[in-house]
């Protein structure tokens, strides 16, 4: 009588017959490989480790990497106004253009009229409908 018995392997695997025990096999977190050697091991390999490591390091910082961007892209438009000679914009057109201004490095308050905005080396402040720029 044949007795066909389907379960995942890490059940399969610590089965033991007689007095002949296997060692419960293990996989490469990264890429499922079976792994050999020490039992503690996680990884086949050192670029496994890291792929994994990277991996997890992006999702649990997703929300920096997310953040980083906008400052990126804000910086980025200061910056090409600043090189063509610009100093004064509108807001309506960095709006249009993707600046985010709910997003900024630091803040500074230098007189009760203006608050200055940075973004990294670049500061600005908000007049009315301009945003005026300066390094
Ligand atoms: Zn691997």
């Amino acid at each position: 009588m044949n007795i066909y018995v389907s379960a995942p392997h890490s059940v399969l695997d610590t089965i033991t017959f007689g007095n002949m025990k296997s060692n419960p096999k293990r996989y490469c977190l990264e890429c499922g490989k079976i792994l050999h050697g020490r039992s503690d091991k996680k990884f086949c390999n050192d670029i496994c480790r890291s792929a994994y490591a990277n991996k997890r390091y992006k999702t649990t910082h997703s929300e920096i990497f997310r953040i980083h961007r906008i400052l990126l892209r804000n910086h980025h438009l200061l910056e090409e106004y600043l090189q063509n000679g610009f100093s004064q914009i509108s807001v309506r057109e960095l709006y249009l253009r993707g600046f985010n201004f709910d997003y900024f490095t630091s803040i500074h308050t230098k007189s009760c009229r203006h608050i200055e905005i940075f973004c990294f080396d670049i500061r600005y402040i908000i007049l009315d409908n301009d945003v005026k720029i300066w390094r």
